[in-house]
């Protein structure tokens, strides 16, 4: 076994450290806290090809390996996780047409997504559906050589950049299973009917939009039909999903090793008692107890990337995406324990990590269900655990 990184991928990691920490961190807590889009971050993400990290090179990407991929979340989170949901649904969403459009789709849209120029995200949650993506209620009606949409969207990351934004529709709302009837339809950003009618104010996630779409009768031409066949969707949802589950993984063990981080600087430089209250015992239980966490964290999101590479892996990216996020809210809270009252200042990062933490544990299916999906996995005896 080989817990290391290889000499590319800590090459890699090095130069994503060196962007986050000279163009993220300086800025994240004024930014966030001004609400300010990020835009000369994502420039500089633009500039370093991060727009194209789930682009087959054919495309113009860098089609990262599922480790590689985990770091640039890694690290970008421990800047500021709102930040990483700028290139998480994107990412998604780029690999959901790289692996299911069809050669049209892929060669209209990869080489501009891959490079930034253009920008995507993904519609799956409505107002009353979020776990039950069967439940959805948008239509899509064939008429002709288009559909017409109809439909609401709900908490869609990057809906005012997405173009084209990829949406889960029913193209047959009767079919039983649910699923056998839904499909995904590339929407283009001003496509008359699609409007993005609200900004959802959020507790953290910052830096990002997450929004209300609104579908009136919006026509679609049939050659947006992702893989141009109906009947998919929810298929070509759930690979892509997977490293989703990845890329929250990694984003957790970026939020909890910034906790991390700044506990150990603080305890050092914080006296109490005439010493650094890193000398106090009840304080060494804290760091050494996120230090172990943290490693414990990686290491999963490691190896559960790692197994993607090998085909689908429900029940190992679901165990890393369990374990890591609730690490991550524990290290917040630890590390807010340890700055003791300015833990709960907004003068302090720590306290953007607690809010930015919480979203771990719901997005891109919730922990709870994800054990329901660990515990099926386990009983089809899919994953290996030893
Ligand atoms: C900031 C933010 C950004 C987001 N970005 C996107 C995006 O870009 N695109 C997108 O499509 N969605 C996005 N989402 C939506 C997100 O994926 C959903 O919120 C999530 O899937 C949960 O769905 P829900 O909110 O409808 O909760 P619900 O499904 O209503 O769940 C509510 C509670 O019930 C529990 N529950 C539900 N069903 C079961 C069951 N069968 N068994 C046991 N417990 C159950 C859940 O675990 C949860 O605790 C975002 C959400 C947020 C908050």
């Amino acid at each position: 076994m080989d817990f290391q990184l290889d000499e590319d991928q800590r090459e890699f990691k090095a130069l994503l450290r060196q962007f986050v920490d000279n163009e993220i961190v300086p800025v994240a807590r004024e930014w966030e806290q001004a609400g300010r889009y990020p835009t000369e971050i994502v420039e500089g993400m633009k500039d370093m090809g991060l727009f194209g990290i789930t682009v087959p090179e054919e495309y113009g990407g860098l089609d990262l390996d599922p480790v590689a991929f985990a770091l640039v979340f890694e690290e970008i989170a421990r800047g500021w996780m709102g930040i990483a949901g700028i290139l998480g649904s994107h990412s998604l969403a780029c690999r959901l047409i790289s692996m299911h459009g069809t050669e049209e789709q892929k060669q209209k849209y990869l080489p501009d997504l891959a490079t930034g120029k253009r920008r995507t995200g993904i519609g799956l949650t409505e107002p009353d559906a979020g776990t039950d993506l069967q439940g959805i209620r948008t239509t899509a009606r064939l008429e002709g050589d288009h559909y017409v949409v109809n439909g609401a969207k709900m908490w869609i990351t990057n809906a005012r950049y997405a173009d084209p934004l990829p949406v889960l529709v029913k193209t047959d709302p009767t079919a039983s299973p649910a699923h056998k009837g839904m499909s995904v339809l590339l929407i283009e950003a001003g496509t008359p009917g699609f409007e993005v009618t609200k900004d959802i104010p959020k507790l953290g996630y910052k830096g990002t939009e997450s929004c209300e779409i609104l579908l009136d009768n919006v026509k679609v031409p049939v050659s947006q039909l992702v893989g141009g066949v109906e009947g998919r969707g929810m298929q070509q949802v759930l690979s892509a999903l997977e490293w989703g589950r990845v890329n929250i993984a990694a984003r957790s063990v970026g939020i909890a090793q910034r906790a991390h981080d700044e506990a150990l600087a603080y305890a050092q430089e914080r006296k109490a008692f005439g010493q650094p209250i890193s000398d106090f015992q009840a304080i060494q239980l804290k760091l050494g107890e996120l230090g172990t966490q943290v490693q414990a964290a990686r290491l999963m999101a490691y190896w559960a990337a790692d197994a993607v590479r090998s085909g689908r892996a429900d029940g190992a990216t679901g165990m890393a995406k369990i374990f890591c996020s609730e690490v991550a809210l524990q290290a917040a809270i630890d590390s807010m324990k340890v700055h003791g009252g300015y833990g709960y200042s907004t003068e302090f990062e720590v306290e953007r990590l607690y809010r930015d933490s919480i979203l771990m544990s719901i997005g891109e299916g919730t922990n709870d269900i994800l054990r329901t999906v660990v515990a099926k996995s386990l009983i089809k005896k899919e994953t290996i655990v030893g």
